[in-house]
């Protein structure tokens, strides 16, 4: 496992500890990469009104948005389980936040790659495999 993909996949681990997740018990963090080496960091956010639930990958993009860091994303890692663990199913990213991890694509013009944290390590994937065809601001030109 390289070493700063092991540490991106960690911090992901890390910030599902810190998961508002009353309702489903489903614990996510997510973990971007930015250009400079710096990690920043979401954990998903449950609501009451199921829908107003904001996911971890949002989070995190918000979060690095918001910190004037959203054209230095490179990369990102997603962990999620029952509270305290890695689940048995590989936890990727939900087609919301697929598109979302477009935007930034499309914005870096980079094809991210997605660590999706299990039991033994993590898989890795490209976004463009996780979202084919996707929606992106060309179709708005
Ligand atoms: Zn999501």
């Amino acid at each position: 496992m390289t070493e700063h993909i092991k540490q991106l996949v960690e911090a992901a681990k890390k910030a599902a500890s810190h998961a508002y997740a009353p309702y489903s018990n489903y614990h996510v963090g997510a973990a971007l990469q930015l250009e400079d080496g710096s990690i920043v960091t979401g954990a998903n956010m449950e609501n009451a009104s199921y829908g107003m639930t904001l996911c971890a990958e949002t989070v995190a993009v918000a979060k690095a948005n918001s910190d004037g860091h959203l054209r230095d994303i490179v990369a990102i890692a997603v962990a999620g389980g029952p509270e305290g663990k890695v689940g048995d199913v590989l936890c990727t990213p939900c087609g919301r936040c697929r598109q979302i991890l477009k935007e930034v694509a499309d914005l870096t013009q980079r094809d991210l790659p997605v660590y999706c944290a299990h039991a033994d390590g993590y898989d890795t994937h490209l976004l463009s495999e996780l979202l084919p065809h996707g929606f992106g601001p060309a179709n708005l030109k």
